[in-house]
């Protein structure tokens, strides 16, 4: 297929364990692309790992990202295509909607363009992540939250069901053929590639490493305390290697004391008629539906204040 020339960034947003890892470097897994994962928490440290980071590739003399930092973030994507000239699409899943904005912002007129993919899971997914991980308390407000702000802060997106990425190889080839960057057989065995990918999921980062490796015990040791149902040998034998796979989620009927199914509802709605089958009227609605469900001024202004307190917290524990 023809593919255009042009530079872009394609900026991944999306809840926490929405695929928004996996989505990242399946996008860049061609020559020309290059995957970020969530570089901005270099920029905005806000724990001990992300200073100084350990880059994704699992080489420790891998400088890149020193480099890339010293450069700050308003030059960040012009200096990854001057360091790799042979890249022409970078994908960052920093996920953050400020984020994404500002940096949206600097590149505007620059002749590079911007793209957005909203990657995203059912609530009965999502609070499948969450509840095996322990992490159930208010997961509705989350993922809530989440998508009005990120609909208050990024205008022109497509958005992507986690499950039909997950399940369909096929999902991949549509999405390349919009956002017009390389496609062919077998892009989605992304392990095939060394990604420099910053921080991220462990799940899709594990499959990266040779099984021997340091890297591959780390990422096992952090998926083991995560998953605290599961016994390490079990874990073993029964996570697929090397292969994208789909869990259903179990409750297929979610309670509902908190009254936030109507919201939720809605937010779906406009999730599954801006998807990238969609037709172009369909989706102009749906993001016309979004404009109204965008975050308060208020909430916008606590993400913003409690950004600040985090990055001050970091500089305060002396990262
Ligand atoms: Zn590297």
């Amino acid at each position: 297929m023809s593919c255009s020339r042009e530079k872009k960034v394609i900026f991944i947003g999306g809840t926490s364990y929405s695929g928004s890892t996996l989505l990242d470097m399946l996008l860049a897994n061609s020559p020309s692309g290059f995957s970020c994962g969530e570089v901005y928490a270099m920029f905005h440290p806000f724990r001990k790992h992300h200073v100084d980071p350990a880059c994704g590739c699992g080489d420790p003399q891998c400088n890149i990202w020193k480099h890339l930092k010293r450069q700050g973030p308003k030059k960040l994507y012009h200096s990854i295509f001057e360091m790799f000239p042979e890249v022409d699409c970078i994908v960052d899943s920093s996920k953050d909607p400020m984020w994404i904005r500002d940096r949206s912002n600097d590149l505007a007129g620059s002749g590079i363009a911007v793209r957005n993919v909203l990657i995203w899971k059912t609530p009965q997914e999502f609070h499948q992540s969450r509840k095996k991980r322990h992490q159930e308390h208010r997961w509705e407000s989350e993922w809530i939250n989440y998508h009005r702000h990120y609909f208050s802060l990024v205008d022109e997106w497509i958005s992507l069901p986690y499950a039909e990425l997950a399940k369909s190889p096929r999902t991949l080839k549509i999405l390349c053929e919009r956002l017009q960057i390389p496609w062919f057989e077998g892009k989605e065995a992304y392990w095939e590639k060394r990604h420099h990918t910053l921080f991220g999921n462990t799940s899709a980062k594990i499959h990266l490493y040779d099984k021997e490796s340091k890297q591959f015990q780390q990422c096992r040791q952090e998926l083991s305390g995560q998953d605290r149902n599961e016994e390490k040998g079990e874990l073993d034998s029964a996570t697929p290697y090397k292969e994208i796979y789909y869990q259903a989620p179990q409750d297929d009927m979610l309670q509902d004391p908190s009254g936030h199914y109507r919201i939720m509802a809605d937010i779906e709605n406009i999730l599954v008629n801006s998807s990238l089958y969609s037709e172009q009227s369909v989706i102009r609605i749906a993001r016309e539906k979004a404009g109204h469900l965008r975050a308060s001024r208020v909430y916008r202004t606590y993400r913003r204040l409690r950004q600040a307190a985090m990055s001050l917290k970091g500089a305060i524990a002396g990262f």
